[in-house]
């Protein structure tokens, strides 16, 4: 394990820490610094970073941030939230050719839940998803921990028989994710492929990032040469540049393929890329619980930690 990996697993472990959750939560600057990823908590500000992306020619994706539901209620809330989000994106005109979509973890919507937790997460999901469709736009199915993965697989099943727009995710640091890639490119299959943000043990993941990546274009080759829609979720120049020779390789129009990156990671990369001609869309993610969400994007890269950290001491 060298030492980024090792910040990585502690980052992910620390992340867990009451503690150090409550003492983030409250920092009087957190918010402000929070809303370089997160830009707030309501629909409303979801909306508007929508309208400002949409100016600059990007597309999105957003995220209501509520994972790991173990209440009912909690869950039924976060579907108004995303039917009251879906419905405000089309009073601002910003579904049309579902320039502005949304990203639903199953978890939040009832997955983990004791009791029919899978179907609860399915009926859920299709509510989304009706509403979704009466918004001239789709879904795409956000991919969680291996345990949730066979779970996650088969609801998409489920969910595109009535809505085949529906988009998956699929994780290159798994060791299962190239056969998941042959059995999901097919005709109108939207995939996205990114390489995964949990620890997970080394019996189903790869665990080395240059192990990961390899994986990554295995994927991207399987889903460039297949029938269905790639999207390419990565911020790594390397990759992007790989999936662009693919798609150039398979004689891909534009619109047959997108790049994907993070609200606030790269942006001008992002432009960048739109500017080419190209389809990028933005994930934004907003509400109350950023906190898990904020902590993964810290693992991932410790730039973004010692950016974090120095705006809370000069602004604390
Ligand atoms: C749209 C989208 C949706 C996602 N959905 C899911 C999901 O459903 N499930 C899931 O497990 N994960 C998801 N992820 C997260 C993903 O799995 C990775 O954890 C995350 O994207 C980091 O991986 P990376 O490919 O950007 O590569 P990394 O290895 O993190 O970064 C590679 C390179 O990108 C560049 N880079 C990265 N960050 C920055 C930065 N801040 N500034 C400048 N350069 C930077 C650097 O050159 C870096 O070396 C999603 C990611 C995206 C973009």
């Amino acid at each position: 394990m060298d030492a980024s990996d090792l910040l990585r697993s502690s980052l992910l472990h620390l992340s867990d820490s009451s503690l150090v959750r409550s003492t983030i939560e409250k920092a009087p600057v957190s918010r402000h610094v929070v809303q370089r990823y997160v830009p707030g908590t309501d629909v409303a500000h979801a909306v508007q970073a929508a309208a400002e992306l949409r100016a600059t020619n990007r597309q999105v994706t957003i995220d209501y941030l509520g994972e790991d539901t173990l209440d009912a209620g909690q869950a039924a809330h976060t579907v108004d939230t995303y039917v009251g989000l879906l419905r405000a994106l089309k009073a601002r005109d910003l579904t049309r050719f579902g320039a502005a979509e949304v990203s639903v973890k199953l978890s939040a919507v009832g997955q983990a839940l004791p009791k029919d937790g899978e179907k609860i997460a399915l009926d859920n999901a299709r509510r989304i998803c009706e509403i979704a469709h009466e918004a001239d736009t789709t879904v795409t199915l956000d991919m969680e921990d291996h345990t949730t993965t066979d779970s996650t697989l088969s609801i998409l099943a489920e969910l595109r028989k009535d809505f085949p727009e529906t988009g998956a995710v699929l994780q290159s640091y798994l060791h299962r994710t190239e056969a998941d890639c042959k059995d999901l490119a097919t005709a109108g299959s939207r995939v996205r492929l990114c390489k995964g943000a949990y620890k997970e043990p080394a019996s189903v993941a790869y665990q080395d990032a240059e192990d990961v990546d390899l994986s990554y274009v295995r994927c991207l080759k399987i889903l460039m040469a297949g029938e269905g829609y790639p999207m390419i979720a990565s911020h790594d120049p390397r990759l992007i540049d790989i999936a662009r020779a693919l798609a150039s390789r398979h004689g891909r129009e534009p619109d047959s393929y997108e790049f994907q990156m993070l609200y606030g990671i790269r942006p001008e990369e992002q432009t960048r890329i739109a500017d080419r001609g190209h389809q990028m869309r933005v994930y934004i993610p907003f509400g109350e619980e950023w906190y898990g969400y904020l902590m993964r994007r810290m693992a991932e890269r410790p730039a973004n930690l010692a950016f974090f950290l120095r705006s809370l001491a000069s602004k604390g």
